[in-house]
């Protein structure tokens, strides 16, 4: 299933998008699904099954045009946004930084995400702004201390994400959180692919352009730690839940290392686009 969160009437929903350019209204094909992505993911796979079914047999009254409705995050408030630094050897590269022997973590927050067409909106304090094509996965069951080998049976699927950053103020500290941080730097969507639709989350190709130029072009086989190394990694210290959104890093081609340096400037439209998982588009506006 494609998963989204939309806004219909006023109201937020969710839902599964269909083939021919409709969204099925979960709730409204079956009054037992929850009316928002998180609790629907906390009620692991039979409730998943449970709105398959629903998406099999929704009522025309829960179908509704794509053009009716307002796309948001597909997961507007995660309770963990956990992404990697350095995860592809190309990035590692261009940054002039050695190939990491553990995963670099960092966090984003829930005041960063914006869903597809939603703006990002450029800061006044700073004009080095970047993007970021990042590859993300979301958690489907609670995890820790999970091995390796047995961590794709906890994701619940997979979206792309933008993590966009001001160089500046991530490089002023030893710590990136300040440049990772402003507000709509974290736009996700446009859809949550569920990982059932996914053979192998390790070869999808990823790409970002800036309209329409392509800066961003790889492969998620180019990731230094795989989504089951870092689940067994993260799970290592931490619990993560249903809901919690892992983004596995960039790879290269970032503004702040061409030649010249490329920053985001108001008017511009990105897009980052991975193979069986959408297109996330955003436009770019001054604050
Ligand atoms: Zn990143």
């Amino acid at each position: 299933m494609k998963l989204v969160t939309f806004v219909y009437n006023g109201h937020s929903r969710i839902g599964a998008l269909t083939g021919d350019g409709s969204v099925v209204d979960l709730q409204r094909a079956n009054p037992q699904l929850p009316g928002d992505m998180l609790a629907l993911l906390a009620g692991g796979a039979d409730t998943l099954a449970l709105a398959q079914q629903a998406v099999a047999s929704a009522p025309a009254d829960a179908v509704l045009a794509l053009a009716s409705v307002t796309l948001q995050a597909p997961i507007p408030r995660p309770g963990k946004i956990l992404c990697i630094g350095l995860n592809y050897r190309d990035h590692a590269a261009e940054s002039n930084q050695p190939i990491p022997q553990f995963p670099t973590v960092f966090a984003k927050y829930n005041n960063t995400i914006v869903g597809p067409g939603a703006a990002i909106v450029l800061p006044t304090v700073t004009e080095k702004v970047d993007y970021e094509a990042e590859f993300a996965f979301v958690i489907g069951r609670t995890a820790r201390n999970v091995k390796a080998e047995d961590a794709l049976d906890y994701v619940a699927g997979y979206l792309p994400f933008n993590d966009v950053s001001a160089r500046d103020y991530q490089m002023r500290t030893s710590q990136w959180t300040v440049g990772k941080t402003f507000d709509t730097f974290g736009p996700l969507g446009p859809a949550l692919v569920t990982s059932d639709e996914i053979a192998n989350p390790h070869d999808l190709d990823i790409s970002l352009t800036i309209n329409g130029e392509v800066l961003q072009s790889s492969n998620t086989s180019n990731l230094i730690f795989s989504v089951n190394e870092l689940i067994a990694d993260l799970t290592s210290f931490m619990t993560l839940e249903p809901g919690d959104i892992i983004s596995t890093g960039t790879p290269s081609g970032v503004g702040s290392a061409r030649k010249p340096q490329r920053w985001l400037r108001a008017g511009d439209v990105v897009a980052v686009t991975i193979e069986g998982l959408g297109t996330l588009e955003n436009p770019v506006v001054a604050g």
